[in-house]
């Protein structure tokens, strides 16, 4: 169809491609002078007083966080269920465990009385999801964290920029923060992530081990007396670097992001207004603080007339695409076969998984796009 709405689109236009010539043509191609611009100034745009480690992706700012906390062979990390499969294979990375806590109905984040009743001695970290851009009960989860010497690492792939209270997520008081630029997200650099710390340690362990563990500070320090090939490899690091060609598209989506969370905002209130009188629940959203409205997730009411695939197929026939997110991980082969999981262990995400369809919501999409979305709805449930 030619007018396919489809489920998202990133937000690119004269500026950003403007920017990657502008890097083309610099002869810096891999990480330089815009990888460090973007670094400060998405620190900045956190408020400061923060260290921001540019990386190719999440999935290796999250697995940098692991190994800068030392979690390894015996440990445990506990992960809700209900995320994307990246947020819990780079416990694996690093030989730890994951143990899965289900969801919180009234957030779709983790529940933190299922993180209480899962904690033991071997459980040395946390990785809550501030799931759509919904933020995580922090408050609680940082108490318990804090009175049992755990380690909180915030994967913040959905979370620019959601508050919680009024703190920027990538501000509280949690070990390390974690946000994705991949191509869907609200920012984006086709493939990206900032690790966000301001442990001193941890961000310096980060720096070493993206670019093949060589520590630029001994570089540095002996940069004046020995010659310009010098390097020092202090360990078998990684190569998580980002390149200045997508730094480039990342410092002007940044200079955008405003816009772009006022425009989301505006879309998700407007399906609110459109969607209510549907057998819907619609997405939960934060007592205090800030929702960064990357998904808008619905959940079919026990009073509609179809169901979920039913919904998604029809949705898809009138020229629009929805999604689901996600399919918990208790449900995949690897994470239900390793730790040999059902679905009755995790109620609430199995539930919200069989009800839940993401909707259409990208910062592109025009108020006459929207309302193709919403007339179909109410063809499909009303
Ligand atoms: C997208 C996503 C990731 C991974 O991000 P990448 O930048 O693609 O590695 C991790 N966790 C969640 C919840 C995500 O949605």
């Amino acid at each position: 169809m030619s007018d396919f709405v489809p489920f998202a689109v990133p937000d690119i236009d004269e500026s950003e491609i403007e920017a990657v010539v502008d890097a083309l043509r610099s002869g810096w191609l891999s990480t330089g002078p815009k990888a460090r611009a973007f670094e400060e100034e998405f620190a900045a745009a956190l408020g400061g007083d923060v260290h921001a480690v540019a990386v190719n992706s999440a999935t290796a700012g999250l697995h940098l966080a692991l190994e800068a906390l030392g979690i390894g062979p015996g440990d445990r990390v506990i992960v809700p269920t209900h995320t994307f499969t990246a947020t819990a294979e780079v416990v694996r990375y690093v030989g730890a465990d994951v143990v899965l806590a289900d969801i919180d109905p009234s957030t779709y984040c983790i529940d933190v009385d299922d993180v209480r009743r899962k904690l033991s001695d071997r459980v040395r970290a946390i990785i809550p999801v501030h799931y759509a851009g919904m933020p995580c009960d922090m408050d609680r989860l940082l108490e318990l964290a804090r009175e049992r010497n755990i380690a909180v690492v915030e994967d913040a792939a959905h979370a620019f920029p959601t508050r919680v209270g009024d703190k920027l997520v990538g501000t509280l008081e949690s070990d390390c923060t974690v946000f994705s630029f991949y191509a869907t997200k609200t920012i984006t650099t086709g493939e990206g992530g900032m690790l966000v710390t301001r442990n001193d340690k941890i961000a310096k362990r980060a720096r070493v081990m993206r670019l093949h563990g060589i520590d630029r500070d001994a570089f540095d320090r002996y940069r004046s007396e020995r010659p310009g090939w010098y390097y020092e490899v202090v360990a078998p690091g990684f190569k998580y670097n980002l390149t200045d060609v997508a730094a480039a598209i990342g410092l002007q989506q940044l200079h955008k992001s405003q816009r772009f969370f006022e425009r989301r905002t505006a879309l998700a209130r407007q399906y609110d207004e459109a969607l209510a009188g549907l057998p819907l629940r619609l997405p939960p959203r934060p007592v205090s603080g800030q929702h960064a409205w990357h998904l808008y997730v619905v959940q079919l009411t026990d009073s509609a007339r179809i169901g979920r695939d039913e919904l998604i197929a029809g949705m898809y026939e009138r020229g629009i695409g929805c999604s689901v997110h996600y399919i918990p991980l208790h449900l995949q082969p690897y994470w239900r076969d390793r730790y040999g999981l059902s679905p009755a262990d995790f109620p609430n995400s199995q539930r919200l998984f069989e009800r839940c369809v993401s909707l259409p919501l990208y910062t592109r999409m025009t108020d006459a796009d929207q309302r193709r979305v919403i007339e179909a709805l109410w063809a499909l449930l009303g």
